[in-house]
Parts: structure tokens; sequence; C-alpha cells
């Protein structure tokens, strides 16, 4: 079995011989980078270099899957907002707000299959899926409708906004949809295999579980409807209480954070989406050693986790021995 066959199957709930080991948010460290001599921020414009880079955790280190982009402003950026790159190789992008005041100052792109870095992420996905393709998933990463939301109005005011008046927070959550939609879609017309959704800003930390029902699971599900291929959701955060309104969106997978109780998620599912998680990211995978990355990785297996993989975006940080450690622990079941 290819892993690809075998995280096909355990995404659709079939019986496999041990979990996939792999990741859905970004997997570029300086570790790997230093290995190729791709570095970010050249690797989020140039897609050769954003498949090289993408790729680099399964050259390496066996993790059995490879995503793009690694940041999480594309989707802003054709929305008019600034991208800041930052000055290290290791400095995630920003993409601080617009602070449109209404959604109705929105300014709504067009043929954005052409606008912004769209194009540079699908040539990335078409290369991944070229080389890579016949052995492990690829996969499309875009953020949740929510989160574009934020980075237009700004986050301070959608969160006092969803709680005085939430119908201005659905309208601005509500712009992105069909471009999120028509940008994955894309992806899987590009050789994706799956659409990673990744809501950071939705995470119960910001919004609290009530906020996360309200102005964000409604527009994951609108979106997960109008996406063509299987989809996996990540929201940030201690998601144990809103793990039900998440399964609800109709995703195919369910994707943990480290804080996220593993086994009430697996029940929760009940075998409508699989878990996929939840290894921690910082305390353990960037700081911690590979034995301690052994202990946790064994916890989320023995969780009843469908699929292992970190709980979070990789830090850059990330050492190759610790995520090398999560894979060896995975693939010596
Ligand atoms: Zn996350």
């Amino acid at each position: 079995m290819t892993p690809k066959e075998r995280f096909m199957k355990a995404l659709n709930l079939q019986k496999v011989d041990r979990p996939p080991v792999t990741c859905a948010n970004q997997t570029a460290t300086l570790d790997q980078m230093e290995k190729i001599g791709i570095y970010w921020p050249e690797a989020h414009k140039d897609p050769f270099k954003m498949a090289r880079l993408a790729a680099a955790a399964w050259e390496q280190l066996g993790l059995e899957g490879a995503g793009v982009p690694f940041c999480q402003t594309v989707e802003a950026e054709i929305f008019g907002c600034e991208i800041k790159w930052g000055r290290k190789k290791t400095d995630i992008p920003q993409a601080p707000s617009k602070g449109y005041k209404s959604p109705d100052g929105v300014k709504v792109p067009e043929n954005i299959l052409e606008k912004g870095r769209i194009p540079v992420v699908l040539k990335a996905i078409e290369l991944l899926s070229d080389k890579y393709g016949g052995e492990i998933p690829i996969y499309g990463h875009v953020i949740g409708p929510f989160s574009l939301a934020a980075h237009l109005a700004g986050m301070e005011k959608i969160m006092v906004t969803a709680f005085k008046n939430p119908d201005v927070v659905n309208e601005f959550t509500h712009l992105g949809v069909d471009t999120i939609a028509e940008y994955g879609n894309a992806m899987f017309d590009h050789g994706a295999d799956v659409v990673v959704i990744e809501n950071m800003f939705a995470s119960v930390d910001i919004m609290g579980p009530q906020g996360y029902a309200r102005v964000a699971a409604p527009y994951d599900k609108e979106l997960i409807n109008k996406l063509k291929g299987p989809t996996v959701l990540h929201v940030c955060g201690n998601g144990t209480l809103i793990i039900e309104d998440m399964i609800k969106t109709g995703a195919t997978c369910i994707s943990i954070d480290s804080r996220t109780d593993a086994k009430k998620s697996v029940i929760a599912a009940k075998r409508k989406a699989a878990i996929m998680g939840n290894v921690d990211t910082m305390k353990v995978l960037t700081y911690g050693t590979p034995e301690g990355v052994k202990t946790d990785t064994m916890r989320a297996i023995e969780a009843g986790i469908d699929i292992v993989a970190p709980g979070c975006a990789i830090s850059p940080l990330t050492p190759n021995k610790n995520l090398k450690a999560m894979v060896d622990t995975v693939k010596m079941l």
C-alpha cells in the first residue's frame, strides 16, 4: 500500500494496517531549508522553490504528504491586504488588516486564478502532483471564510462586532466563501487530493465556543458544500467544545489541535469524520526531545486518532530529529 492509498482509506474511515503519519498544515522548517538551500520568503513566491520545500519533509523525513502554500495570506493579498514578509528565513508572512469598516466597502476580486500568488500556488500543486502524487497525498491549503473576514475588518473589530452586531460579521464572513471555493476547486483541478481549510482565527480561545458556532461554522459548511473534493477542517486552539460543530460542517476530516481532547473528539466523530492530529507542535515537536515526541505520538494513537499529524502548522524552528521521531514512531507500529 502506498502512503497515499493508506491516507485515502483512513480519510474515508476504511481499515488500514497503521495510521498514516502526515501534516495537513505547513511543514517547512529551517533544518529542511538548509539541506536544500531554499528559504522563505523566496519560496512563498516561486512555484518551483515552493514545491521543492513543500516536499522536503517527505524527502528528508518520510512525512507522508506535501502541501502548499506555507502561509495564510494568499487570500488576504488578493483582497488587497499588503503582505509583511518578515526579515528572517523563519518569519511567517503576515497580512495586517485593511480595517474595512463595513462589508459594503470590500471589493471582491474577480478573475482570481490570475491574481496575486494564486498562479504560484496552483503551479506548485501541479509540480507536486506530477512528481509525488502517485505516492503521497497532495494538500492545498486555504483559509476559512471567518479568518479572511478577520483579515479584512481586523480581529478586534470582528470580536467586538460578533457579539454586538453578529449580522455584520456574518456579512463579512460570507463575502469570501465563493472566492475561497473557486480557489480550492482550482487546487483540485491542478492535482490536489485534499483541500485543507485552516480557520486559525475562529479558535475557541479567541471567539469562545458560541462564537465559532454562530459566525464561523455556517460558512465553513457552505464552503465545504461548494468544494468538489475531500476536505480537512482545521481550527486552531482547544476545540473540545466545538468538535460537534466542526463535524456538522460536513468536512471529511477534522484536524485537532494538541489542546483538544483526542479521545472525546474520536467519540464525537462517531465515524462521521476522520480525526487527524494532535501531536503538540510547540512544547513537544519544537522544543521537546525525540523521546517526548514518541510519548505524545503514542498518546494520540492510543486515543484512537485516525491520522497521526502535528496539532497545527509546524513551527519553522522544529528540529528534523523531532519530526523524524513522530514519523518513525508511527511507522514502527
Ligand atoms: Zn492551528
